[in-house]
């Protein structure tokens, strides 16, 4: 078994021959099922589609066990009522559409917020070790936007957990993983995929995975901007694959931009740190030691927040009568109140504001050690890198990029994108956060969808034969991936730098389509893109093909390209503010946004085409529960 889990070069055949003076072989690898990403969403996939009998192979582009999701700390949000046995399906489900502000699509978030439970129990079954309630059960925790604590967690490191079970668990199954091979694009056979042609990083050689159904599970798209939480491997990929596949793209213009990320030093800026830190009790404060939340509380939250400080302590130590402090309410308007503070003067010293957990000494023995244990690795984070005891002095925070709420269209069902044989789960997928994310939503959509998107896929596969894979087609990739080569040999001295490019990309990203955004600097940042997208065609990268960093970035610059011009365009389409998208120009909401969703798709001359679509309309029951839930 565990060399079958290890198993890189199984079935492989040798192919054309690309260029006399280059690595000239390419494998070929048959599946049924090939999943692409193996973070929480790709792993649960791959588990799923395995369980169902047929072939799974698993790329990642990391190494196994190193997927972004390992730095998820939080928590699973789950409606287990193990801590506030008000908790059910119905308030998830109503606390995830309002924080969504009602763009989502509703049948995602009714399966998810039915379905999360069981996916938290059945990881537990298969071994997760989470922290515990007196009484032994799941020990859940509160977080922003959601009414009851719900978030099943293992101190702040939850990501890892989930990442060691699905491994652990999915170890028994025969899925055959393939680690540092990176998708560069997929094939099709007619309208549907039959495959996906990549390079191993090592090495630089090309493979070919041939398989009759393929789950993206890549994750999201953070280093297009300067300033992010996210890993190295967050360069939208999935989504542009799936987009330059004949896939469409909803929601790009929602970016979640996390109000806590460090500041300081100056290089581990954007790291995060949790929400958990406010759930615990954390709170905000400007320079001049006011508690700024407290003011301005948007009116749809108004009821469910407390209005002193004292009360929302006591919602921190679980008191049911109490409401939740504005601290915890949802990221985006608690970005944007961060952002206020920092512009009017009031920030702290390196541009940010003060979150400080120190202060519970005033109002529990033993704080020290209860901040350690509940917050483990933002203690080590501060220690280690910033040099600040966070149990004893406030640490410094301010925006990060941090997730993606849009991305590949899927059915709800079962996660299929609008091309036949592509499926899609996790950051990479649209749908469930509408036009902002609840904090704990992503681990648990990655459970939820990720199996879904697993079963689906199995049965595609059994219902269908291997469609054929052209040569042409994995001949005209091969060239395209080694253009930077050809470049350098054409023109040696002239010639772009991939990580200029790239450098000058999340400049623009970062200035232009941050946080807070204008029509006219929106219209400038899609100028420089296409400027960039001219220049990219002239990047030329040196030296050979085996772990080669310039010629993964040259390779990366695509999808981020694509996705940031995506992003952009959508941006300027939605004229209002809404979740993860604020408009300076249209600081409100708009009736007809709240109804439409953006979509994208790619052109047949090649460009990005953009259409408004409305939002199928709530079924009653579905209706009545927000009602109820007001
Ligand atoms: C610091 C931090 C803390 C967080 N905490 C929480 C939390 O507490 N709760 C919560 O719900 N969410 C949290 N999130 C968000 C959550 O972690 C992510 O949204 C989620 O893990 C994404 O999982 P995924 O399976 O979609 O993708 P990932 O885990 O990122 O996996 C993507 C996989 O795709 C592979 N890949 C990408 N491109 C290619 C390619 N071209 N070819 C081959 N392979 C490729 C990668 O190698 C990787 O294996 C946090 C995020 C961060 C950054």
């Amino acid at each position: 078994m565990i060399i079958q889990w290890f198993c890189f070069f199984k079935d492989s055949k040798l192919g054309f021959d690309i260029s006399a003076n280059q690595v000239s072989n390419y494998e070929t690898l048959e599946y049924d099922v090939l999943v692409i990403g193996a973070g929480g969403a790709g792993l649960r996939a791959a588990i799923e589609a395995s369980a169902a009998g047929v072939r799974v192979g698993l790329i990642c582009k990391s190494l196994l066990g190193k997927a972004h999701t390992v730095m998820a700390e939080g928590g699973i949000a789950a409606a287990l009522a193990n801590v506030d046995d008000r908790d059910n399906w119905k308030v998830h489900f109503a606390d995830t559409m309002r924080g969504g502000q009602y763009v989502n699509n509703w049948r995602m978030a009714e399966l998810h917020a039915k379905e999360a439970p069981e996916r938290v129990r059945e990881l537990e079954a298969w071994g997760a070790v989470f922290d515990r309630t007196a009484d032994g059960r799941i020990l859940q925790r509160n977080f922003g936007g959601h009414r009851y604590p719900r978030l099943a967690h293992v101190g702040d490191r939850t990501g890892l957990e989930l990442i060691r079970t699905l491994q652990d668990h999915g170890i028994h199954l025969g899925i055959e993983v393939h680690m540092e091979p990176t998708v560069v694009t997929l094939l099709k056979d007619g309208d549907r995929v039959v495959g996906a042609f990549g390079y191993d990083r090592e090495r630089g050689r090309f493979k070919v995975f041939k398989s009759k159904a393929i789950v993206l599970a890549t994750g999201g798209i953070g280093r297009a901007y300067k300033i992010t939480s996210n890993s190295w491997e967050y360069t939208g990929d999935g989504q542009s694959l799936a987009y330059h596949a004949g896939a469409e793209l909803i929601d790009m213009e929602f970016v979640q931009f996390h109000p806590t990320g460090m500041i300081w030093p100056p290089s581990v800026m954007g790291i995060l740190v949790t929400e958990g830190v406010r759930g615990e009790g954390g709170i905000l404060q400007n320079n001049k030691g006011e508690r700024f939340m407290f003011t301005g509380i948007p009116e749809a939250y108004k009821s469910q927040t407390a209005d002193n400080p004292e009360e929302g302590w006591r919602y921190t130590q679980g008191d049911k009568n109490a409401r939740r402090p504005p601290e915890l309410l949802t990221r985006d308007h608690v970005a944007r109140c961060i952002v206020e503070e920092i512009k009017a003067g009031r920030g702290s010293p390196h541009g940010g504001v003060f979150l400080d957990i120190s202060w519970i000494k005033e109002k529990i023995p033993n704080a020290a050690e209860r901040i350690k244990k509940k917050l483990p690795s933002m203690y080590h984070q501060f220690m280690q890198l910033a040099n600040l005891d966070i149990t004893r002095e406030p640490m410094e925070v301010g925006p990060t990029t941090h997730y993606i709420m849009g991305g590949v269209r899927v059915d709800a069902e079962t996660q299929m994108s609008s091309v036949p044989g592509l499926f899609a789960a996790g950051e990479v997928a649209a749908g469930l956060h509408g036009s902002n994310r609840l904090g704990g939503n992503s681990l648990s959509d990655l459970l939820v969808f990720g199996k879904r998107a697993g079963e689906f896929a199995a049965k595609f596969s059994k219902e269908s034969n291997g469609g054929r894979i052209s040569d042409a087609q994995v001949e005209g990739s091969a060239r395209e991936a080694l253009e930077p080569f050809d470049n350098a040999l054409k023109s040696p001295a002239s010639g772009e730098s991939p990580y200029q490019i790239q450098h000058d990309l999340q400049e623009i990203m970062q200035n232009l389509v941050g946080i807070v955004r204008r029509e006219e600097e929106l219209i400038r940042a899609l100028d420089g893109l296409n400027k960039l997208q001219e220049r990219a065609r002239n990047i030329s990268v040196h030296g050979h093909r085996e772990y080669n960093p310039g010629w993964h970035t040259a390779i990366d610059l695509k999808h981020l390209l694509t996705v940031s011009e995506a992003i952009a365009r959508a941006a300027i389409e939605r004229k209002e503010s809404r979740g993860g998208h604020f408009r300076d120009d249209f600081r409100n909401k708009d009736a007809a946004g709240g109804k439409m969703n953006i979509v994208l798709s790619k052109a047949p001359d090649g460009s990005m085409h953009l259409v408004r679509e409305q939002i199928p309309e709530m079924p009653e029951h579905l209706k009545q529960i927000i009602a109820q839930m007001e």
